[in-house]
């Protein structure tokens, strides 16, 4: 287990807020009705000042805005929180969809960033196919946006999910991130598909249209047939905890401590009964809890009552992770993190939410 003085990276997930509705985030069921799980909350001024000491930002090296289920700038802080950053040498990475807030307040973000800073702008297409995925958001907003913060002196990168109905644009998405001044495009296929498409639906639950995988993609979408015999074979998997290997730590818009994104996810997940992944979600949802039991319950993972320090030290902290990998008792270990699985290589940059 990471110990504080060895602490890189962490993830912080300041809102659960997001004007968008993406089919496949966990915020909407298909894009449509909220996931009655989530508890909307954010992170106040003070809630970050008081997580995010100075000791912890001499300690860390990289601090990354990023979310399950919400989007940073939505949290109306976020500005005051990257002021108290600015002076600092913290690598800052936002990961945001880009199409709230003005050009005016880009602008000013810009001008707060630490030096070594990213703004990763999810861009799905061009105007005509952008929003297919991208529900909720404006195409020409979020370029008016993107471009404000360059021109204001702002590192950007433009990072496209590429799927059957954008597949021809991706050339020219690249030659226009070029134009605008991001300084870097990247790609990459959608691993969330179930049996191979992705139905789109209103707030009614009426069906609007579908989504398909891009035709040669290397990431399979996820089968029934698999699945069941995942249930039955991932408690062989040994697991090779990212967590461990990169020394990074996630803080939920609840300011609970997890060692990653998709342990801190299983709580407020939400699956549908005739959902191909609702079984293994109950046994997510189980041995979550058995978990949080063992550490003394969630007040102890909480960052408002406890220090980061406190909590990664917390012998039974320790013992509850470390404990869960050596017996293979979490699911979700074995999903992101069990050998044999290709997704293990930076899993938690692999599953970037906006
Ligand atoms: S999914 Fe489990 S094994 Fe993988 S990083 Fe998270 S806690 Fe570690
Ligand atoms: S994937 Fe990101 S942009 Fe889309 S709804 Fe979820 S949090 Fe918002």
């Amino acid at each position: 287990m990471i110990r504080f003085n060895e602490l890189k990276t962490i993830y912080l997930e300041i809102t659960n807020r997001c004007q968008a509705s993406c089919p496949m985030c966990s915020r909407n069921y298909c894009g449509g009705l909220p996931n009655p799980n989530l508890i909307l909350n954010d992170w106040s001024l003070d809630d970050f000042q008081k997580i995010i000491t100075p000791e912890v930002l001499q300690q860390n090296d990289v601090l990354s805005f990023i979310g399950n289920f919400g989007d940073c700038i939505i949290n109306n802080n976020f500005l005051n929180m990257c002021k108290e950053l600015t002076y600092t040498n913290i690598q800052l990475h936002i990961h945001t969809n880009g199409s709230a807030k003005t050009t005016d307040w880009w602008t000013e973000l810009a001008k707060v960033v630490p030096k070594d800073h990213n703004v990763i702008f999810a861009i799905d297409g061009l105007a005509d196919t952008h929003t297919i995925y991208r529900t909720g958001t404006d195409y020409n907003k979020i370029i008016q946006n993107a471009t404000a913060f360059i021109n204001a002196g702002g590192t950007a990168e433009w990072a496209m999910i590429r799927f059957q109905h954008n597949e021809h644009q991706v050339e020219t998405a690249k030659e226009l991130s070029k134009k605008l001044g991001f300084k870097n495009f990247s790609l990459k296929d959608s691993n969330r598909f179930k049996n191979g498409n992705q139905k789109v639906v209103d707030k009614s639950n009426n069906l609007l249209y579908t989504i398909y995988p891009y035709g040669s993609t290397e990431i399979k979408s996820l089968q029934e047939k698999e699945i069941n015999n995942f249930y039955n074979t991932y408690k062989d998997l040994e697991i090779d905890c990212d967590t461990n290997k990169y020394n990074q730590i996630y803080i939920d818009c609840h300011k609970d401590l997890y060692p990653c994104c998709f342990t801190a996810a299983i709580p407020y997940d939400y699956f549908k009964k005739e959902d191909i992944l609702y079984n293994g979600y109950l046994r997510a949802k189980q041995e979550h809890n058995a978990i949080i039991k063992l550490i003394g319950g969630r007040a102890k993972i909480n960052t408002l009552n406890r220090t980061i320090k406190t909590i990664i030290q917390d012998p039974k902290w320790i013992s509850a992770w470390h404990q869960s990998w050596h017996n293979k008792d979490m699911i979700v270990c074995a999903k992101f993190c069990g050998k044999c699985n290709t997704t293990t290589s930076s899993a938690m940059e692999q599953y970037i939410n906006v």
